[in-house]
């Protein structure tokens, strides 16, 4: 007997947040997403029937556990671990990993939730998964680094594998860590295989995968106005982060002619009106992402440029928004000022990085607005293509990887167009798109299980 179709959204809501206490980024992305599948499935009664919402937002597995460390001082150092598998219907589990003091059950659940349906967009096979620790990597010495993640992978090991569950990076976790665990991975295992992406391109990393969600975030920033008529020329751009993807991000609007003014961390933002450009940019990974600097130091380094403290960089008047950051870093507020200077688009290269009534009033306000599940889903795709690469045993030349993220992105943002119309207007719901194509491959192969 079916019960959700008894239970209408809110009362849905009620028992997610009454079974997931003290977990808030989980309910707020499960919120996002449950509003519009309720309206899709409103009339489809074999989705009730079968619970496929349900399930959907209780993980397959939540794995949780110690890892210790010494650290340069001698003293014993313990953090919290964790693994959420949350659906593997449509392939083996797959998201990142990330290292932060933030990490907690409810952000990694919210991460691997919403990873579910980026994956599925993707059109990729590939499952939902994310992994973490509550581990601070900044001020830390490249052997506490490295000691971190080899017993972060002790652990870990015995939960992934190339057909289970394959990591790659996020916020704290690039190419270094990753070798880091890599290695350890292949030390207790015995084993040479595809168990994380992002690796190093001399043990089997795919070119353009470091470059892959930046630049795919401004792919569709670049679709959506293609659709249109319009392209990102001479647009003025404000970029928030200035890790992996912020850079990259950057480097993509130069490429295609756009003029990026911001970049941002966690103590302020850096305002620079002549620009960034590609030596600015190339000073920013060196110092930034390469040598761990703050990009306070940008504003000491370029003469025009300021630095904000404390704040983050949405007051500075754009055409294009790209949040590169992290989760809520995009207030309701700042949406409405946003939206008051101007801004036309908006294309999330972070993970949830604007906040429910942000998106509401990106949504009335008419604007072209690419949530994080489909915007920045260009790095996960790629990672697949690390994935077909290492079970093939090649690699694949820049050039056609480079072609295969551009359709992969093109791909993304017809399938959301294709499910995100909406009536009356020739405008498309991104939010809606994504959500509902991402839900029926997920929810059809469910089914296709029956009950497991
Ligand atoms: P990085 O660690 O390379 O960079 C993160 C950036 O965000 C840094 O500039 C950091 O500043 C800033 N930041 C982190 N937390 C906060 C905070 N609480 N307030 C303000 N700034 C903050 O991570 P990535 O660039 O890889 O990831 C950025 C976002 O993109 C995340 O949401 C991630 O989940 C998402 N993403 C990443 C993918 C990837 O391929 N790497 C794939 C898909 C999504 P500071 O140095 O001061 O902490």
């Amino acid at each position: 007997m079916a019960v959700t179709d008894h239970v209408g959204y809110a009362e849905f809501m009620e028992g997610v947040k009454k079974r997931n206490p003290g977990q808030p980024e989980f309910v707020q992305a499960v919120g996002e997403v449950a509003e519009d599948i309720f309206d899709f499935i409103a009339d489809k009664e074999i989705y009730h029937e079968y619970q496929i919402l349900r399930r959907l937002v209780e993980p397959d597995r939540v794995v949780s556990f110690r890892v210790c460390w010494e650290d340069d001082n001698n003293n014993i150092r313990v953090q919290r671990g964790w693994r959420v598998q949350n659906n593997n219907a449509i392939g083996p589990y797959k998201g990142g990993i990330r290292f932060h003091p933030t990490v907690n059950r409810s952000v990694l659940k919210f991460l691997a939730f919403e990873q579910t349906f980026k994956n599925s967009l993707t059109g990729l096979p590939l499952g939902g998964g994310k992994g973490g620790a509550n581990f601070n990597p900044k001020g830390k010495s490249e052997h506490e680094i490295m000691r971190f993640c080899q017993s972060f992978m002790t652990e870990l090991y015995r939960h992934v594998g190339e057909d289970t569950d394959i990591p790659a990076g996020d916020i704290g976790v690039g190419a270094r860590e990753i070798g880091y665990m890599f290695g350890q991975y292949k030390r207790i295992t015995n084993r040479f295989s595809g168990v994380l992406t992002g690796k190093g391109l001399e043990f089997g990393g795919s070119r353009v995968r470091t470059e892959a969600t930046g630049y795919g975030c401004v792919y569709f920033a670049q679709n959506m106005l293609e659709r249109i008529g319009q392209s990102l020329d001479g647009k003025m751009c404000v970029v928030s982060g200035s890790g992996n993807v912020a850079t990259h991000a950057v480097e993509k609007i130069i490429q295609l002619g756009g003029k990026a003014v911001t970049l941002s961390d966690s103590e302020g933002f850096i305002f620079d009106r002549h620009g960034i450009d590609q030596e600015k940019l190339q000073w920013v990974k060196d110092h930034k992402t390469h040598r761990r600097g703050r990009i306070s130091e940008y504003a000491k380094v370029f003469r025009g440029a300021e630095f904000h403290a404390g704040k983050r960089p949405w007051s500075v008047p754009c055409q294009i928004a790209f949040p590169c950051a992290t989760q809520n870093e995009l207030s309701g507020d700042d949406a409405q000022i946003l939206i008051g200077n101007g801004c036309e688009c908006v294309s999330e290269g972070a993970n949830m990085p604007t906040a429910l009534k942000g998106i509401k009033s990106f949504k009335d306000a008419g604007l072209l607005y690419g949530p994080g599940k489909a915007a920045n889903a260009g790095g996960v795709a790629l990672s697949g293509l690390e994935m077909s690469q290492n079970a093939a045993r090649l690699s694949w030349d820049e050039e056609q990887l480079q072609q295969s993220l551009r359709d992969l992105m093109q791909g993304i943002h017809d399938r959301c167009v294709e499910r995100g119309g909406i009536a009356g207007s020739d405008r498309i719901d991104y939010v809606r798109g994504s959500n509902i194509a991402g839900f029926v491959k997920v929810a059809d192969a469910m089914l296709a299980y029956g009950v497991v």
